[in-house]
Order: C-alpha cells, then sequence, then structure tokens
C-alpha cells in the first residue's frame, strides 16, 4: 500500500486503535518512517483516543438508563392518535 491507500483506509485510527493485521501494521510503520504526514495522523488519533472512554462512559449511561428507549416508544405510540383524529 502506499500513502493515498493508507488514507483512504484510515490506517492511522486503526493502527491507533490496534486493529489492524500484522502485515499491514509492518507496512504501515515501515511508510511511517518515512512519511511525516501519516506519523501526524496516528498522533492527532491518538489524541482523539485519550478522550474516547468519556464517550463510551455517556453511551453506556444511556443504555443502562433505556430513558431514549422508552421515550422513543412512546413518540411512535402516540403518531398514529395524532395522524387520526
Ligand atoms: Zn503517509
Amino acid at each position: 500500500m502506499d500513502h493515498s491507500q493508507f488514507k483512504a483506509n484510515q490506517t492511522a485510527a486503526v493502527y491507533v486503535a490496534d486493529g489492524l493485521d500484522a502485515p499491514t501494521q509492518e507496512a504501515f510503520e515501515m511508510h511511517m518512517m518515512d512519511c511525516p504526514e501519516c506519523i501526524e495522523d496516528v498522533e492527532t488519533w491518538r489524541a482523539i483516543k485519550v478522550n474516547i472512554p468519556s464517550r463510551v462512559r455517556l453511551a453506556n449511561a444511556g443504555v443502562h438508563g433505556s430513558r431514549s428507549a422508552r421515550r422513543s416508544d412512546r413518540a411512535t405510540l402516540s403518531l398514529p392518535r395524532c395522524a387520526c383524529p
């Protein structure tokens, strides 16, 4: 793979998430030695990854509360009543 393919596949993001298979990771690490832009991408994604846990906690809180699901049920139930007066 070359730089444009790494970019197109968001390889830097997957690399930071430890989601690359071994050959791709090796190729990407080799490529980064000559590509400051991809190193910058990895650093950017690392910075984003640091912020991920708080977002996950928010998502889990929504699942545990399941209030949003109940609200959407009420919304769908109330729609027919409004459509057929
Ligand atoms: Zn690159």
